[in-house]
């Protein structure tokens, strides 16, 4: 006997016939003897459907009010799972973040979760019931409901799961789990049955969208294992990828999938004087106007100037280019310049850490398709490069043949 925390995702849980399947599905998990914990999304589009409602009022207004109004599509579908499961006499019971309780800090919007209150639910387990929690929101400390960002059911379902020591997490999508790449840019991407939480962190912060960054975070730091499955498969155990510790993936291959990112930017300040706090001058100012910088290059000095390179999310650009361009003047620069029809490509693997060469042969694939790289980075577990957003998909594709990913393992 388990205890799994289960997702169910918008799509999912998208009609009443979807949540009927849900419940069906919920059935056979407990028919098998597992105790079941749920955390559901919104049904799909109700979210959008909300933050319209709100746009149409005001989207300045308070982002506490906006959180008690995008909270409330989750209540309702934790609702309608537990007549579902009621009705098909399964004992059922439902909880809001703010009754279990989820506990977060204040940010609306993007708040984080601090703690959580497993009792009730504990013992609602106990009593034989299947609990169905509301993901995406919480309460803070002062009462008020908050929501943990888009996709935060996703890490609604790790927190419980690391919460109630749970054995597994699964995320049922739409997707039958993680593939090499995207399947709907290279049809041949190849489904993964188990990779590492690592990989998984390294492939969803390059730009992989099945999990949301922040719910594989929490699960790489609580090694909870997570598993990908479609609630549109008709068995009830079908195809999966199973994301866990590394020592439990046998199989390290060199490089395991690719990521890529079309929403970067590229900003360049040069001929800068080469000299101690250049960096903090550039990077302060943008940080304070709470914009993310994700690469970052500083070329070696020549003549006591040097050149600085960094992306930034595309929605930033505009913003980030004018307080450049502001610096550049103050500093006596040479020159500010942008682009954001730029993309990101990385290659993931924890077989990297003990093979030389990768990068090498990442660069000679490009290199063969006549792909200009502008821009490298690279951890233990990965390879980035930022090419023009129109050799993108010619990039992924041919770094997937050139690896081997198109052939099943
Ligand atoms: N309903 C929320 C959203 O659409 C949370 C989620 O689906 O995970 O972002
Ligand atoms: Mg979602």
């Amino acid at each position: 006997m388990a205890l799994i925390v289960q997702k169910y995702g918008g799509t999912s849980v998208g009609s009443p016939e979807r949540i009927q399947a849900v419940a069906d599905r919920i059935i056979t998990w407990r028919e098998q003897g597992d105790d079941v914990v749920v955390v559901v999304s919104a049904m799909s589009g109700e979210t959008n459907r909300l933050l319209n409602l709100i746009s149409a009022i005001d989207t300045k207004g308070s982002k506490r009010e906006q959180d008690v109004i995008i909270s409330t599509g989750e209540q309702v579908t934790i609702g309608l799972l537990c007549l579902a499961l009621e009705s098909k006499q399964c004992a059922a019971k439902s909880y809001t973040g703010a009754q279990v309780k989820v506990l977060t800090d204040q940010s609306h919007g993007k708040a984080r979760i601090v703690d959580i209150d497993s009792a009730k639910i504990h013992a609602d387990l106990q009593t034989g019931h299947v609990v169905v929690v509301a993901g995406f929101q919480g309460v803070d400390d002062s009462g008020s409901i908050t929501t943990l960002g888009r996709g935060g059911s996703d890490t609604t379902a790790v927190a419980l799961a690391v919460a109630l020591k749970a054995d597994e997490c699964q995320i049922y999508t739409d997707v039958d789990g993680v593939y090499t790449t995207d399947p709907r840019m290279v049809p041949e991407a190849q489904h993964i049955t188990k990779l590492s939480l690592e990989e998984m962190l390294e492939l969803a912060s390059q730009g992989s969208k099945v999990l949301q960054i922040r719910a594989v975070e929490f699960a790489h730091k609580y090694n909870m294992p997570i598993r990908v499955l479609s609630s549109f498969d008709h068995g009830v155990k079908g195809r999966s990828t199973l994301v866990t510790a590394e020592e439990e993936v046998m199989e390290k291959v060199v490089v395991r999938g690719i990521a890529f990112n079309r929403d970067e930017a590229q900003l360049t300040i040069s001929g800068v004087p080469d000299q101690p706090g250049v960096a903090f001058k550039i990077l302060g100012p943008i940080a304070e106007a709470n914009i993310e910088v994700d690469m970052i290059v500083q070329n070696a000095g020549t003549d006591q100037l040097t050149d600085f390179t960094f992306t930034v999310h595309r929605n930033d650009y505009t913003q980030a280019h004018d307080i450049l361009c502001a610096l550049s003047d103050t500093m006596g620069a040479r020159g500010c310049s942008g682009d954001n029809r730029i993309a990101k490509v990385s290659i993931v693997g924890v077989g990297m850490r003990s093979h030389a060469g990768v990068a090498k042969d990442m660069f000679q694939c490009l290199a063969n398709e006549g792909i200009n790289i502008r821009m490298i980075s690279t951890s233990e577990i990965k390879v980035s490069v930022v090419v023009d957003e129109k050799y993108l998909e010619l990039a992924v594709r041919s770094l997937h043949e050139a690896f081997g990913l198109d052939q099943a393992i």
